[in-house]
């Protein structure tokens, strides 16, 4: 066997991505590899086709216990003997593991890093023949990442131990050069093959909207995706909480995830979604890393994040099976205030002395900074995300959402003069600062109780822009804001005056602001069209063929209790579909057909194809 016939006969693929294949021969050399490769690149399949063509063992050090399930399953569904280590496990199954293990009955071994320190797994391991040891998500193990797991630096310690050295790979979709360096330093790569793949998605669609509301633009985006499948990521758990709740309210199917559900509702929930039994997951960040479900179409973020590397691990769950996916941030200047809270009151790394403490949270503003920046930019979002990756790029990507609309800038200077005054007088007679509301209520002229108690009528601003709608204002506010000539103080959530106010009031700085002018088509579609003219279209667009096959993984995964995509990804019953074998051979040809899914699939798939094309004939 030879790396091209495990890629066929186990994972029915027929040519290898960017990157697969320098990885699989360094490793297969004996070399130690590091690659650093995109969410939905097939990272996994450079360890795993060695892992099949070395002797003796492959432990593969993973963080997320779902995602090891996962990875373990699709495993078995391909053919290959393969078990998890991790802390779901009752002790009888880990017996039974270990019975296994002793036996040589598997090839590839996921672990939960903190296992590693076990005496019992320690001994275990040093009486095996392990020849690859692979680590996933191996930007865990820097202090400098936002997603650094102490539990990572166990990986060393019990290398260590190890009576021969295996051969050391080490994969990462965090490209950032000092992330990069700190798993070669930490982990000890020796003399390492580094592959940094393009870091494009170019089934990926990229946006910004600054919707007037979220809650109902939000709304919009999932009705005109009816019957995809989507995940909605908020920066906090009361966010998910009320975003969950209201799409429930309006009858899209929504479930939640955060750090403050028990683990039971945790499970449960990421269940309902993996297995497309509720089409969205509503979430903070805590879901994500172990989520491998390939048929998501859709990540809206409700809020910005904190960077783009997270922006662009959490929109890159988008897509993973090549189909064409969307990426929509819904970006309001009061994002930057949570963040900014967020970054300030992040719980202390206890493992961090209080100067290195000090340095990531200024780092974490730096990469704010950029978050911020890709929100705002009107060039192509696509090349602000390559540039902060450092991968070269050409000319704009004309498949983003400012690629695809202009903006206008529009004179706002009158507009910034007369609320930067209103926030300067206000202050004067009161003798403190007040949130964007109380500034909206004086300049529309509002007869609302507070303002009257205040005496704010009497203000020489009172009224200024009473012509203006409140949310136009606070589009401004959110402007001035987001460009510092106002600043948003994130502990009282008060509006107040910068460095940059003082030029826009006496030193005749003006100030423009981006208009978008024709909305990205995402956005276009929606507004004119209802709920119920898109799922046409979409059952219009796929074939019948098609919906009959996936009716028939839906069933298949239902008896096996495994998600749909196990079975078989859309990608692959999508050319399924359109190559309509006839037989077993053709079967095979189907790209993500391997000889154990053909044998074990493809007699019910194959009738099911008789069946649709018989019913064809007669109709
Ligand atoms: P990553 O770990 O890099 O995020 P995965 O290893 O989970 O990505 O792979 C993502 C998807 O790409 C999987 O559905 C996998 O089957 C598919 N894939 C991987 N390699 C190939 C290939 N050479 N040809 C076609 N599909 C592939
Ligand atoms: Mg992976």
């Amino acid at each position: 066997m030879d790396k091209f016939s495990i890629l066929k006969q186990y994972f029915g693929h027929t040519v290898f991505r960017p990157g697969q294949e320098s990885l699989i021969d360094g490793i297969l050399s004996g070399r130690d590899v590091l690659g650093v490769m995109p969410t939905g690149s097939g990272k996994s399949l450079c360890y795993q086709i060695p892992a099949l063509l070395m002797p003796g063992l492959t432990l593969v050090v993973s963080p997320l216990i779902s995602l090891m399930k996962d990875q373990v399953a699709a495993l078995l569904g391909v053919g290959v003997k393969a078990a998890f280590i991790n802390s779901s496990l009752t002790l009888k199954q880990l017996q039974a593991v270990y019975q296994r293990l002793r036996e040589d009955s598997y090839k590839i071994v996921y672990i939960a890093p903190e296992r590693l320190a076990s005496d019992g797994f320690v001994r275990l391991m040093q009486e095996q023949k392990i020849s690859l040891v692979a680590v996933d998500e191996a930007h865990c193990i820097s202090q400098w990442g936002q997603d650094f797991r102490p539990s990572y630096l166990k990986i060393v310690e019990f290398l260590e131990k190890l009576p021969s050295p295996p051969v050391l790979s080490a994969f990462t979709a965090t490209a950032t050069a000092q992330v990069r360096q700190d798993i070669i330093d930490i982990l000890k790569l020796h003399a390492p093959l580094s592959i940094v793949t393009g870091f494009d998605r170019p089934n990926l669609f990229f946006d910004v909207q600054r919707p007037k509301n979220k809650m109902t633009a939000l709304r919009s985006l999932i009705g005109a995706r009816y019957g995809k499948s989507g995940i909605v990521y908020c920066a906090t758990r009361a966010a998910v909480e009320r975003v969950s709740d209201d799409l429930n309210a309006h009858g899209i199917g929504a479930t939640r995830y955060h750090a403050g559900l028990s683990d039971e509702e945790r499970r449960r929930n990421q269940d309902d979604f993996q297995f497309d039994r509720k089409p969205v997951m509503v979430a903070t960040n805590a879901f994500g890393m172990g989520i491998d479900k390939s048929n998501v179409s859709f990540v809206i973020h409700y809020n910005m994040p904190k960077s783009l590397e997270a922006y662009y691990q959490e929109a890159g769950r988008a897509g993973r099976d090549g189909e064409k996916a969307d990426c929509i941030l819904l970006f309001a200047a009061g994002d930057i205030t949570t963040a900014k809270f967020l970054i300030q009151n992040s719980g202390d790394n206890e493992e961090l002395s209080a100067a290195e403490q000090a340095q990531v949270k200024k780092r974490d503003y730096r990469r704010l900074e950029q978050m911020t920046g890709y929100c705002k930019t009107t060039g192509c979002l696509r090349n602000n995300i390559l540039d902060y990756f450092g991968q070269n790029h050409e000319d704009p990507c004309e498949n983003c959402g400012n690629c695809k609309s202009t903006y206008t800038m529009t004179d706002i200077t009158l507009e910034a003069q007369m609320i930067l005054s209103c926030i300067t007088r206000v202050k004067h007679q009161l003798g403190y600062y007040v949130g964007a509301t109380l500034i909206g209520q004086v300049l529309r002229g509002s007869k609302d109780k507070r303002i009257l108690e205040l005496n704010l009528d009497g203000l020489s601003t009172y009224g200024l822009m009473r012509q203006e709608s409140r949310s136009r204002i606070g589009e401004y506010i959110e402007f001035l804001a987001g460009e510092g000539y106002l600043y948003t103080n994130p502990q009282y959530a008060t509006l107040e005056l910068t460095e940059q106010s003082a030029k826009v009031l006496f030193q005749g700085e003006t100030v423009a602001m981006p208009v978008k002018s024709s909305p990205s088509p995402s956005l276009e579609g929606l507004k004119k069209k209802g709920k119920k003219q898109f799922t046409q279209r979409n059952a219009a667009e796929e074939s019948g063929l098609l919906t009959a096959l996936k009716a028939l993984r839906t069933r298949l995964a239902q008896e096996e209790g495994v998600p749909a995509y196990i079975i078989f990804s859309n990608a692959t019953l999508a050319d399924m579909a359109s190559k309509a074998p006839h037989n077993i051979y053709e079967f095979l040809e189907v790209s993500g057909v391997g000889e154990v899914k053909a044998a074990r699939y493809g007699e019910a798939f194959l009738g099911a194809i008789a069946t649709y094309e018989e019913g064809d004939g007669i109709s």
